[in-house]
């Protein structure tokens, strides 16, 4: 099964169990509009390259859709569909964030392009989609592949169109033109108030905890960072092109500062290289995965070690794997509540840009934090009070706010 029938799948078993209308699983199968753009790029080179691109809005019952831009080869339109119905889930969890789901991508290597190919070819997904999105009806934001910079050249050509300053339109902006102080560590943070909480239930110490991280982007790369200056430690971390290990914990200020000057952790001299499939079945406390989909799996769940699992990534446990880590008794923190921090800053940040009003850091991040553990609470009471994991506890809570508001704007 793909992630999207996997997605599908586990909606309609939570609708059934709930008991509410079958005719909300139809609201959440598919998604409302789908757009399909092909952009050409003129490349370095003088030549003409064409990109596909893809905007998915999956459900606005909440607000504007709301979800990433994905810039990576592999993106193709089930999988945009897939995440942006995550995030009509993810956003319906958070109490106080009016938002649906959404999200985008385009099939790309951000790595093989210049720094003017890639500001052609961000301003070239804006203008395509430009006229099937605004401030009040879908904001997108950053996703794999994509960072501040790629933001703010959409925003701009956004403005450009419209011809006004419209910069809320997109959220995870430079904090110069409108981005919110806190955004870009928002996710991560969120991961460790999850983890911390978790910690909590489980009788397990944050402090001194063994964590390990696979991918060191955005998510994965400050998640660790937050991680080891909250007291936990370290002691593994990939990427794309290798993994490294030492026991006696990494020092990810470090890591960060060379990974910065070598474009990878591959390397780093002070730590042992470890093959990447070996780290997510490494003995700790805490794993978070924190780069893409599907990564446990059947065949490696097995030999999972990790007491707590944080799921950084949208998607990165298959249901057959969830289903093993479950009986393994490992606590799982869903992607939609685990990895909602990057949208709760989101919302802030919009909050702001509609106000034109800018919030200290300690104003951001002590918001995240009341939201994220209030998410938590909420469906770790409904999964105790249900015997269920957690999973299927958020899936749940999500799809319970989605029907009662549904149900009230009479949709059903
Ligand atoms: P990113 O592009 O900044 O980083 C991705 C990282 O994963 C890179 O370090 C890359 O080298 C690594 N990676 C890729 N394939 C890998 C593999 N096979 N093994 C190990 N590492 C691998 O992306 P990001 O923004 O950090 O997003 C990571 C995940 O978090 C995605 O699933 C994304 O949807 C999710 N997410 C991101 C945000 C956000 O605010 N950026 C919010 C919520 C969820």
């Amino acid at each position: 099964m793909s992630f999207l029938e996997q997605t599908q799948r586990f909606i309609k078993e939570c609708v059934e169990e709930l008991g509410v209308e079958p005719e909300i699983y139809e609201f959440l199968k598919e998604p409302r509009k789908t757009v399909i753009v092909n952009i050409p790029v003129r490349m370095d080179d003088g030549k003409i390259k064409t990109f596909i691109g893809y905007r998915v809005q999956h459900n606005n019952a909440l607000g504007p859709y709301k979800g990433g831009i994905r810039f990576h080869p592999d993106v193709n339109l089930d999988e945009v569909k897939a995440l942006a119905t995550l995030m009509t889930l993810k956003t319906a969890i958070i109490d106080g964030v009016p938002f649906g789901g959404g999200k985008g991508g385009v099939a790309v290597d951000p790595g093989q392009l210049s720094k003017g190919e890639l500001q052609r070819l961000s301003r070239g997904y804006m203008r395509a989609i430009a006229w099937f999105i605004s401030p009040k009806k879908d904001i997108p934001a950053p996703d794999v592949g994509t960072n501040p910079q790629i933001m703010a050249w959409m925003a701009d050509e956004y403005s450009y169109i419209r011809r006004q300053a419209e910069h809320e339109v997109i959220t995870g902006k430079p904090i110069e033109i409108g981005g919110s102080k806190g955004r870009t560590q928002a996710t991560s943070r969120g991961c460790m108030f999850v983890a911390q909480k978790a910690c909590e239930k489980a009788g397990l110490n944050f402090v001194g905890s063994k964590v390990v991280v696979q991918g060191f982007g955005n998510v994965g790369g400050n998640a660790a960072l937050l991680f080891e200056e909250a007291g936990a430690k370290v002691i593994a971390v990939s990427d794309v092109f290798g993994a490294i290990f030492n026991e006696d914990g990494l020092d990810v200020k470090e890591l960060m500062e060379y990974t910065k000057e070598h474009g990878t952790i591959a390397k780093y001299p002070k730590a042992q290289i470890i093959n990447s499939n070996e780290l997510l079945e490494l003995k700790c406390d805490i794993l978070v995965p924190a780069a893409l989909e599907n990564q446990i799996t059947k065949e490696n769940a097995p030999r999972v070690k990790c007491k707590i699992l944080v799921e950084g990534a949208n998607g990165p446990t298959t249901s057959e794997a969830d289903e093993i880590l479950v009986k393994k008794g490992v606590i799982i923190c869903p992607d939609v509540l685990a990895n909602a921090g990057g949208v709760v800053v989101s919302y802030l940040e919009w909050v702001q840009g509609n106000y034109h009003f800018q919030w200290k850091e300690e104003t951001v991040n002590a918001e995240l934090k009341e939201k994220m553990e209030n998410a938590f609470d909420r469906i770790y009471e409904f999964a105790q009070e249900k015997n269920m994991p957690m999973r299927r506890a958020a899936f749940m809570v999500g799809i319970k706010r989605l029907a009662d508001v549904m149900r009230i704007r009479g949709w059903v």
